[in-house]
C-alpha cells in the first residue's frame, strides 16, 4: 500500500512517497522507521511492517495538490 507522507523535519516538510510492506525476518530493513528520502531523517510508524520511501514525481506532487482542492 503506498501512501503520501510529509517529512516531520521542520526544515525539510517535503512529501514522499511511502510504500509499506510486512515485516518478514529475512528483510534487512528495521521495521517501523520511515526515512525521508530527501533529508534522510528518520520517523516512526508500526513496527509490523517496513517502509520504503521514494520522492514524489512532479505529477503526483500535482495529483495531490488538484486532489486537496476538490476535498
Ligand atoms: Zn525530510
Amino acid at each position: 500500500m503506498k501512501t503520501v507522507k510529509k517529512c516531520q523535519n521542520r526544515s525539510c516538510r517535503r512529501q514522499f512517497l511511502v510504500s509499506a510492506y510486512e515485516a518478514h525476518p529475512a528483510l534487512t530493513c528495521v521495521p517501523g522507521q520511515v526515512i525521508c528520502p530527501h533529508c534522510k531523517s528518520v520517523s516512526t510508524a508500526s513496527r509490523t511492517h517496513i517502509y520504503l520511501a521514494d520522492p514524489l514525481r512532479a505529477e503526483e506532487y500535482e495529483i495531490d495538490f488538484l486532489e486537496k482542492k476538490v476535498a
